[in-house]
């Protein structure tokens, strides 16, 4: 019994020890194969990362535009985007879009931005400018041509251009002390300010009000003759503070009219009082108020009308507190000598 005994338990040693084997065996295998295919995979996504930070995207898009300044007038839609084109590195299709408010119905300069965005979140960007002029404006848009005028910005921070010899403000024509328009300049009044005159005439007359022009458009011979005459009379001291020098005169401008009645005792007369408070509706300012001497250079003048459209035209009336245009756009109206 003994010695069967003593065999079995050497037998059993070894299938102890096999067993054993197996059960710390079998784990440190397995553990073995899966820490193995962890570290590989570690590696592999290491690698995949690195070579992601190397080739990243950093780079924006290109955005090429031929101008910087839209110019047009109000109701005058312009396409921004026919000019402005975008390439990028990646070689994808790109689109521009315009950051910024902007309205084609509004007059305002208008500061924008285009930008483009490539599919890495890289963004280009350039800033333009979209200038939409009041209605009434003197200045034709399409002679503008690049390098052809001069450009300068008025104490109030408005726009002045230079064409021709001709200085616009806002695109509206100034002749007073200070600007001056060439000899040659004018044939007749615009078509813009016959037309509003017209409208004016017959708003009027149903009001029983009839408006009629003293002097309309105004050649340099013509102004020459009337200006060296009343130097003749009262010297020129005197004859500055009523008569324009030629080149000076609005009238030459095809803006501007007397009408009615070249006397301040229009002021008094219902025709004066009508043009006084319902001008501006038609386009047309009061040109030298009472009391704004020191700003226009001239004496107030009841009769002399000038054409601007109706948009200006309502701002400087002002409920009847007329603000003249070398105010509002911060002009002088002084002769150099
Ligand atoms: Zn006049």
């Amino acid at each position: 019994m003994a010695k069967r005994k003593k065999k079995l338990t050497k037998i059993g040693k070894i299938f102890f020890c096999i067993i054993a084997l197996l059960i710390i065996g079998i784990p440190l295998c397995f553990g073995t194969i899966y820490f193995l295919n962890k570290e590989e995979n570690t590696t592999e996504n290491n690698s995949l990362k690195g070579r992601n930070s190397v080739n990243q995207d950093t780079e924006k898009p290109v955005i090429t535009l031929t101008t910087k300044l839209f110019r047009t007038k109000v109701g005058n839609e312009v396409d921004l985007l026919k000019d402005v084109t975008v390439t990028d590195n990646s070689n994808e299709n790109l689109t521009v879009n315009i950051e910024g408010d902007y309205d084609f119905g509004s007059s305002g300069t208008y500061n924008l931005k285009y930008t483009a965005t490539d599919s890495s979140g890289n963004k280009a960007s350039e800033d333009f400018t979209l200038k939409v002029y009041m209605n009434g404006i003197n200045l034709d848009l399409s002679k503008l041509v690049e390098g052809n005028y001069q450009t300068f910005t008025t104490s109030k921070g408005y726009e002045g251009i230079e064409l021709n010899g001709i200085t616009y403000i806002e695109g509206f024509i100034i002749a007073n002390k200070t600007y001056s328009v060439p000899e040659d300049y004018g044939k007749d009044l615009e078509e813009e300010t016959k037309n509003a005159f017209n409208k004016m005439v017959a708003a009027a007359k149903l009001d029983n009000i009839n408006v009629n022009i003293q002097s309309g458009f105004r050649s340099y011979e013509k102004q020459s003759t009337i200006y060296n005459r009343h130097v003749r009379e009262g010297g020129t001291v005197e004859a500055d503070t009523y008569s324009a020098r030629p080149g000076h005169s609005e009238h030459q401008t095809g803006t501007a009219m007397d009408l009615n009645w070249i006397d301040t005792r229009l002021e008094e007369r219902a025709d004066g009082k009508w043009l006084f408070a319902n001008a501006y509706k038609y386009g047309f300012i009061l040109r030298y108020p009472e009391g704004k001497t020191n700003e226009t250079g001239y004496i107030y003048e009841p009769w002399h009308y000038r054409y601007v459209g109706e948009e200006l035209a309502a701002k400087l009336y002002n409920n009847g507190n007329w603000i003249t245009v070398e105010d509002y756009f911060g002009l002088t109206s002084v002769y150099e000598n």
